[in-house]
């Protein structure tokens, strides 16, 4: 075959192949783009698993009507501008191609309005050359991503799916992971018509402790150890359960680097080093380390252009950060271990 320009449609196609695996890789997107577009209120309302829709709605800044053309094109973001802005990025996305890959995949329609607007607009693209196209439309200053039909158009893809009840399941644990971190956000979960999940804004120390024990369970929120360590510029709050409390079955292991969820094997080695012998004595295979841990750095420390879904993340100072975070556990995992094993007989 001779060499050709691949069309559009079929170009996004493939960078979708990359980041959009199933619904809540489609809610991920979706839900950073609010959450960096500053808004406080979000509902996302699922059916059927997220095949047939997903719909996210914000309270933010919202999308002037003569750039929203653009946000449906690949490579156009409101968010860095330059190699310089990439490496001190403090955003959640920067590779402009969420919006144009999901749209390539599925169904999009878009509709937002501006604080300074009077009117809303809506757009979508159409065709093998994707052409945005544009209408007005009614919607409070904010934005509303409607996706439906997921993988309509690449059967190979819509195959993979599992049964509604798993993809909601994965939805339903990405406004877990997000909740955790984002606490002056009010989360709406709903799933066919029903209310699922309701987090109310959780500024206040209090109501952090409350959405902790909501996503956690009660006994991770009362029995937790606080972290709060600082050295230099390197910072590490969060919670970790007393081996002897870590009777859970890995459900409650989050990680966040600069407020963004991670699994990152140097962090996670970091943890398991911090238990080490502590869990090993404890002799039973099920108990995992439990934690919820805030890691916080300059920046330009990190690399957060690593993975096209930004699951992972390289440290510049690699081991730095792990004797940090090791250092930090072991010693609240050590002060807190023998009044911890003495009050709860197991
Ligand atoms: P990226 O997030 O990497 O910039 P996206 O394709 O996800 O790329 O979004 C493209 C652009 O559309 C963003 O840079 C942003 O300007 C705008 N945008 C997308 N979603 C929203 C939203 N919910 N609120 C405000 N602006 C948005
Ligand atoms: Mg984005």
């Amino acid at each position: 075959m001779p060499i050709r320009q691949l069309p559009i449609e079929l170009a996004n196609q493939i960078a979708a192949g990359e980041v959009i695996e199933r619904p809540a890789s489609v809610a991920k997107e979706l839900l950073e783009n609010s959450l960096d577009a500053g808004a406080t209120k979000l509902h996302i309302d699922i059916e059927q698993g997220g095949r047939r829709r997903i719909l996210v709605r914000d309270n933010g800044a919202g999308i002037p009507k003569d750039e929203l053309a653009l946000a449906l094109s690949r490579h156009a973001t409101s968010k860095i501008s330059s190699l310089a802005d990439l490496e001190a990025i403090m955003s959640l996305g920067f590779r402009g191609e969420a919006l144009a890959s999901i749209s390539s995949v599925a169904r999009l329609l878009l509709t937002s309005k501006t604080a300074e607007q009077q009117a809303a607009w809506q757009a979508w693209v159409e065709g093998r050359d994707m052409q945005p196209k544009l209408a007005p439309a009614s919607h409070p200053t904010g934005t509303s991503v409607d996706v439906q039909d997921l993988f309509f158009n690449t059967p190979a893809r819509r195959k993979f799916l599992r049964t509604d009840k798993t993809e909601f399941g994965h939805i339903d644990e990405l406004i877990r992971r997000l909740a955790l971190v984002h606490h002056q956000v009010e989360w709406r979960l709903t799933h066919n018509g029903k209310s699922i999940r309701h987090y109310p804004p959780a500024s206040a120390p209090q109501q952090r402790q409350q959405r902790l024990a909501k996503i956690c369970g009660q006994v991770f929120a009362e029995r937790a150890l606080e972290v709060d360590h600082g050295i230099a510029d390197l910072r590490l709050q969060g919670w970790i359960a007393p081996a002897a409390e870590c009777r859970y079955q890995g459900d409650v292991q989050y990680m966040y680097v600069n407020g963004r969820m991670m699994r990152d094997r140097l962090l996670q080695h970091a943890v398991r080093q911090a238990y080490g012998e502590q869990l090993q004595q404890l002799g039973e295979s099920e108990r995992v380390p439990t934690y919820v841990l805030y890691l916080e750095l300059p920046a330009n420390e990190v690399d957060v252009n690593v993975h096209p879904a930004k699951h992972e993340v390289r440290f510049h100072q690699a081991r730095h950060v792990h004797d940090f975070v090791l250092a930090a556990l072991r010693e609240v995992l050590q002060q807190q271990a023998p009044a911890a094993m003495t009050t709860h007989q197991y």
